[in-house]
């Protein structure tokens, strides 16, 4: 017997690591207008690691380090995890945490010990050393994270992800196929998402979102009458991945929610699987109508 061209179309998706979920959005892949990537952990492969502490006067480096690896221990933000990491890699005590709270598109708070601890986007208002921390990391292209104790900022974290290495060739594709440039959705700052934009090729660039902005990002494509797909990985993606006609997930780093919403799953750790589903459904719907 021969399989109708979208379930066979699914099925080839699948050979290609992408999970989708129906024939419903196997069909709808192919009309899409208008591609949205999330940046940390779509783009960038999202496993940053630490590459410098800054310290404000007054607490020691390791024992910042201690606290915010304890606040993050239970996150599931690339960030946190890198946190914990560069913590485990200098044998840097990490005490339990509790009342650990996920703010998504922000950053966590937890208490540890006497403390209260809150690993978070930079405000804007730091003192001098920390301010400088941070516009030398952003410069640099890297992401910093403030660390405040019983809220006195106290340390900025830099890190530094790297792109994945499809990331360029998936965008182009994309490009060609949907006749339209992609845009590039983040929490992260402006320069670290530009400095990324630039190196896989997307000019739209969308920077500083919470989960609500990614939203409206989607929401004013899909009113301007575009097909929209939005690939993330991250809890602060779920919203945004709802609201577009199709919402891909990467499988690897992703959260489970973000992986429940989502449309479609690339199951390898594989970017391109992105433009191949969207031919795929091309494809059968040639076949089909
Ligand atoms: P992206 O959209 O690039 O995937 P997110 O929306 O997940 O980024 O995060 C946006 C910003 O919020 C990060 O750059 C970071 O400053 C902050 N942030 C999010 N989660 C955490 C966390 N667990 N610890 C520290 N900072 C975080
Ligand atoms: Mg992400």
């Amino acid at each position: 017997a021969t399989m109708p061209p979208l379930f066979s179309a699914i099925a080839n998706a699948g050979r290609h690591g992408v999970l989708v979920k129906s024939a419903v959005v196997m069909e709808q892949l192919g009309s899409a207008t208008v591609v949205a990537f999330d940046k940390t952990g779509t783009l960038t492969k999202g496993a940053p690691v630490v590459v410098d502490v800054v310290v404000d006067a007054g607490w020691p480096r390791d024992r910042v380090m201690t606290l915010a690896a304890a606040a993050e221990a239970s996150s599931e933000h690339p960030v946190g995890r890198a946190i914990v990491a560069a913590a485990r890699s200098s044998d840097i005590p990490i005490p339990s945490a509790t009342a650990f709270l996920a703010h998504a598109g922000l950053g966590v708070t937890a208490t540890v010990g006497d403390h209260r601890v809150e690993v978070s986007h930079p405000r804007r208002s730091l003192p001098e050393t920390l301010r400088h921390a941070v516009s030398d990391a952003e410069r640099k292209g890297h992401t910093a994270v403030l660390v405040s104790i019983d809220s006195a900022p106290r340390a900025v974290v830099a890190l530094r992800d790297e792109v994945r290495a499809d990331a360029a060739t998936t965008v182009s594709r994309v490009k060609k196929l949907t006749g339209n440039d992609p845009i590039l959705l983040t929490g992260d700052n402006v320069v670290a998402a530009r400095d990324l934009a630039a190196a896989v090729g997307i000019v739209d660039v969308r920077a500083e979102l919470l989960p609500h902005h990614k939203v409206e990002a989607v929401a004013d494509a899909v009113e301007a009458g575009e097909q929209v797909v939005v690939v993330g990985d991250g809890v602060n993606d779920a919203p945004a991945l709802a609201a577009a006609h199709c919402g891909i997930a990467m499988g690897g780093s992703g959260s489970d929610l973000t992986i429940d919403t989502a449309d479609a799953i690339v199951v390898r750790d594989d970017l391109s699987a992105v433009p191949a589903v969207i031919a795929l459904s091309r494809k059968a719907r040639r076949v089909v109508f």
